[in-house]
């Protein structure tokens, strides 16, 4: 079903456009949660593998730090430079945060 990318109505399927913002519909509104925050992202971590990544950003989200993960190539499970990163505003205590996590537990990133 068609959205309005402005006032998030949905329509039926042979609606174009929104009749109250005169904007054309999409497939599928953005989810809100996924949209990077206002601001650059930073990179402050370059994982091995995404199980590593999605350690740090749930670290990272314990001290409500949103963290993404980026990677340049596509493959379903990326191997060998994965990037978590950071709003800028965040950036200098998630460097300092993923430091002290990986002095206390050194070797021990399995799940
Ligand atoms: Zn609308």
């Amino acid at each position: 079903m068609p959205f309005c990318p402005q006032c998030r109505y949905e329509y039926d399927a042979e609606v174009r456009q929104c009749p109250d913002c005169g904007v054309e519909l999409v497939e599928k509104l953005p989810s809100q949660e996924e949209l990077p925050p206002a601001g650059a992202l930073v990179t402050v971590h370059i994982a091995k593998d995404m199980i590593e990544a999605n350690v740090i950003k749930s670290f990272l989200e314990e001290f409500q730090i949103e963290a993404f993960i980026g990677y340049d190539l596509g493959p379903a499970y990326p191997v060998g430079q994965i990037d978590v990163r950071v709003a800028e505003a965040h950036a200098d205590e998630a460097r300092e945060l993923i430091a002290e996590f990986f002095q206390s537990s050194p070797e021990d990133l399995e799940l």
